[in-house]
């Protein structure tokens, strides 16, 4: 069996459900299961009007959802022809009852988080009907499978934890069987149930981490993620214009990239599939013949010692001096805690035996975390700056993989320095104006 799951953008439209049907047609043989998310921007949407009824404007919520379902018969028009109208008919209900919710919540002017899931949770049913139906008219033998009886969560609302073993067992029951008779089961991700049958919701982008977790539930050979990029880059191509796709990247450097561009995908929605050594592969709906970039429990690494190099901008970095750090235990404790209060995550940490340097990039409370600071030490705030990043599987094994890296970006001032614990990652910090050329050094020096 293989999991295929697609995007919001490999849904959006005709063509992108005409590609759908081509690109699992072609893996008929494998006893694919198809996982969907809403089509396009339809969650964003669907906040948006629940947005306006919490507001209490009823009339404009309504309109924002009529304007949903009239962009979707559009959809289906193109793509259906003389079945649209059968195929409206199955996703009216859906449409009825979020129409019904708004009005309610915007009398209520408040939504409580059960019924914010259920509404949210509309958006994938739509979709995973629209694209059953769709794959069916093209010849492919699918049925479409209400995920709240296989994805059984805790009732955690807007983000439920899954309950592996349970979803496991159904699977076993509901979803192994049809693949067996060689159908095609069709689902939603991103929703879920609790065991009383409340619909929940796994969080914004949550398709990722259904599709895993029903790779990881039926013992799946590949997971596949279709999307609209080509898979994870040696470097952010409008930086670098020669930046190549990767072929194999382990799930930890790919969640060390993580920070830099959740562009892609959050790896750690793909833990389920990874830890029961399931591969995913990133894929391109636009390009299927490419094969994308495959992410594995462990991946050996390639030619270069340096498999991404990844920026990020936006940063500040705050320097922490004092005398009372000498020889004080718990002075960090102590700093860390400021930090905490104010709920600004700190990602890169330097010290000396009288300072610490760290990033942030959440500047909002930045003001008020360096007049605490300020009580226990000299501090000094700069904006403006950015993170380069090295992932690479062997880094730490490498010799003289530092000294190819500070000599490639010679002329550039370093302002901070870090190798993370896992070895697995080299970053240091910048001035934002610098960021794209050490980037464009770096990968000149290691891909060249
Ligand atoms: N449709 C949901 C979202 O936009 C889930 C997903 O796309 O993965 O967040
Ligand atoms: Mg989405």
């Amino acid at each position: 069996m293989i999991v295929q799951k697609f995007g919001g953008t490999s849904v959006e439209d005709a063509p992108a459900l005409e590609r759908l049907a081509k690109i699992v047609a072609r893996s008929a043989g494998q006893r694919p299961l198809v996982v969907v998310s809403a089509m396009g921007d339809t969650t964003d949407v669907l906040l948006e009007a629940l947005g306006r009824a919490v507001a209490g404007d009823g009339a404009a919520a309504r309109e924002t959802l009529e304007k949903l379902e009239r962009d979707t018969k559009r959809v289906l028009d193109e793509f259906f022809g003389r079945e649209a109208t059968s195929v409206c008919g199955e996703i009216a209900g859906n449409f009825e009852e979020l129409r019904r919710m708004a009005a309610a919540v915007a009398v209520l002017k408040s939504v409580p988080a059960a019924s914010r899931d259920h509404f949210l949770a509309h958006g994938e049913r739509i979709s995973a009907a629209v694209a059953a139906r769709a794959m069916r008219l093209r010849g492919l033998p699918t049925v479409a499978v209400d995920s709240r009886r296989v994805v059984i969560t805790d009732d955690h609302f807007g983000r439920a934890l899954p309950d592996e073993a349970e979803i496991e067992k159904r699977a076993g029951e509901q979803l192994v069987p049809l693949t067996a008779r060689g159908e095609i089961p069709v689902l939603g991700g991103f929703l879920g149930s609790t065991p009383r049958g409340e619909t929940t919701t796994l969080g914004r982008g949550g398709s990722d981490w259904s599709a895993a977790l029903l790779g990881a539930a039926t013992g799946a050979a590949v997971v596949e993620i279709w999307t609209d990029v080509g898979g994870m880059m040696t470097a952010d191509p409008r930086v670098v214009p020669g930046a190549r796709v990767i072929d194999t990247i382990s799930f930890e450097e790919a969640s060390e990239l993580a920070y830099f561009g959740a562009r892609v995908l959050h790896p750690l929605t793909l833990a389920p599939a990874i830890e029961k050594g399931i591969p995913v592969r990133i894929r391109n709906s636009r390009d299927p013949d490419s094969p994308g970039t495959e992410i594995r429990r462990d991946a050996p690494s390639g030619p270069s010692a340096v498999r991404s190099i990844a920026s990020k901008c936006g940063i500040a970095t705050v320097d922490i001096v004092t005398s009372r750090m000498l020889m004080a235990t718990g002075f960090l404790k102590t700093l860390f805690e400021v930090f905490a209060r104010h709920e600004t995550s700190v990602d890169m940490i330097t010290t000396s035996e009288v300072s610490v340097s760290v990033t942030v990039d959440e500047l909002s409370r930045l003001d008020s975390v360096r007049r605490e600071l300020e009580q226990l030490a000299d501090v000094e705030v700069s904006e403006g700056r950015a993170i380069v990043c090295l992932v690479g599987q062997d880094l730490k094994f490498k010799a003289g993989v530092a000294g190819r890296i500070f000599r490639a970006v010679e002329g550039i001032n370093i302002l901070m320095i870090s190798q993370g614990a896992s070895r697995r990652n080299v970053s240091f910090v910048v001035d934002e104006k610098d960021a794209p050329g050490a980037v464009r050094a770096l990968h000149r020096e290691f891909f060249r």
